[in-house]
């Protein structure tokens, strides 16, 4: 297992290295003037030798630990959570330094957002029940951008070992805004070092896209499309949430074999080949339930050559209820996921959680699914794909903001 603080360790003693090396290179001449004898000239040439060897070993070592495998590094953890959210739709949520105790040894890394809709408390509606999710209330939400400064102080107060186990995203922008990508923007500018992509953010979602004033959000908006061009840019991961279909759409007909929202979310992952985007809850959700040939639609995503930069995520205990509904479904799953074992990721969608049991839950409610798959797709969808998804990010974003960024700018 690699810590950053190996990782620093190991990056000191080459800063270390190059120092003696160039005290070396400072003192060899004079040396070389006043030690003649052979002796002592054979003496040197060993000495310097040692070093070198020294030097290589020790350069070695450090590739080994930086540039080698990341795999490894979470792999004495459970599950690395690539959809989770520090706050809920008040803005209100455990503190960072809280949250990582309810990690504890399970959880190794974390993409960690806020909620960018914030629920109105209404006096006019909701009088003096204040509420708490968006479900509880008739009142409106609406963007509430201030939560990426809220989500990027939160994870700067951490020491350095702790800030390498989050993945800080975005998501305070309307996405229906053509100026959104500005925003996004903005914050890189303003917290350089700190995200890694944006989202969970919203398109189609039941009850919610109805509840934000306002123009609606569309798959179709080309302020959507400037949002995703700027993360293939950048090389923010985007985390998007879009439902594949209308609220109870099984009522209406038993098997649609065409979601509402398909054609568009198809074309609109098309139109972004260079953009690293995650499908959340592989467009399922509470009211939007499975059709027969869900899998197959998944299947065919996740076959075509189109779709290379596409991943899906199994996150929230709305969409395990799915999975985990019947052994033959949990069956169906974990073939499809060890056809594409590179394509799944698991993660919480934990929302705010008031302790570690309440943190678990959804992780610990996939026990089927994880038995039922072969240990290396296990290990893949529970911490590699987050790595090898989120390393990569995080490499492209910091290399973006070195080339984008004025030094003075932090
Ligand atoms: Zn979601």
């Amino acid at each position: 297992m690699l810590h950053t603080q190996d990782l620093l360790k190991a990056a000191s003693s080459h800063t270390t290295t190059q120092q003696t090396t160039a005290r070396q290179n400072e003192f060899t001449p004079r040396f070389s003037i006043t030690l003649l004898e052979g002796a002592k000239v054979r003496k040197l040439f060993s000495l310097q030798l040692t070093t070198h060897l020294l030097l290589f070993v020790l350069l070695g070592a450090f590739f080994l630990v930086t540039i080698g495998p990341t795999r490894s590094q979470t792999s004495q953890y459970e599950f690395n959570d690539s959809h989770f959210h520090l706050t809920n739709n008040i803005q209100e949520g455990p503190d960072i330094h809280d949250f990582i105790k309810m990690m504890g040894d399970h959880a190794g890394r974390v993409a960690i957002s806020g909620v960018p809709l914030q629920q109105e408390w209404s006096y006019q509606v909701d009088g003096d029940l204040a509420p708490t999710y968006y479900l509880h209330s008739d009142a409106p939400l609406y963007y509430y951008s201030f939560v990426d400064a809220w989500i990027a102080m939160e994870y700067k107060s951490l020491p350095r070992d702790q800030q390498a186990r989050f993945d800080p995203m975005i998501t305070g922008f309307n996405p229906s805004d053509m100026y959104a990508a500005d925003h996004i923007r903005r914050v890189l500018r303003t917290f350089p070092g700190v995200f890694t992509g944006i989202g969970e953010f919203t398109i189609h979602k039941e009850f919610v896209s109805a509840k934000i004033p306002g123009e609606v959000a569309s798959l179709q908006n080309p302020a959507l499309d400037r949002i995703l061009d700027l993360a293939g840019e950048v090389g923010l991961v985007v985390l998007i949430h879009n439902d594949i279909d209308i609220p109870f759409a099984k009522d209406i007909a038993k098997d649609r074999s065409q979601p509402a929202y398909l054609n568009e979310m198809r074309s609109l992952l098309k139109r972004h080949p260079n953009t690293t985007i995650i499908w959340a809850h592989t467009g399922l959700g509470r009211t939007v339930a499975p059709t027969q040939n869900h899998l197959a639609i998944i299947e065919a995503i996740l076959r075509d050559p189109n779709f290379r930069h596409v991943c899906v995520d199994i996150s929230w205990d709305e969409v395990a209820k799915y999975v985990i509904a019947n052994p033959e479904a949990t069956r169906q799953w974990a073939e499809l996921m060890q056809h594409y074992p590179d394509r799944f990721l698991f993660g919480s969608d934990g929302a705010a959680p008031a302790d570690q049991s309440k943190y678990l839950k959804v992780f610990r409610e996939y026990e089927p699914l994880w038995k039922s798959l072969d240990p290396e797709t296990s290990r893949k969808v529970r911490l590699q794909n987050y790595e090898r998804i989120f390393d990569e990010a995080r490499r492209r974003v910091r290399s973006w903001e070195s080339g984008h960024i004025s030094a003075n700018s932090d």
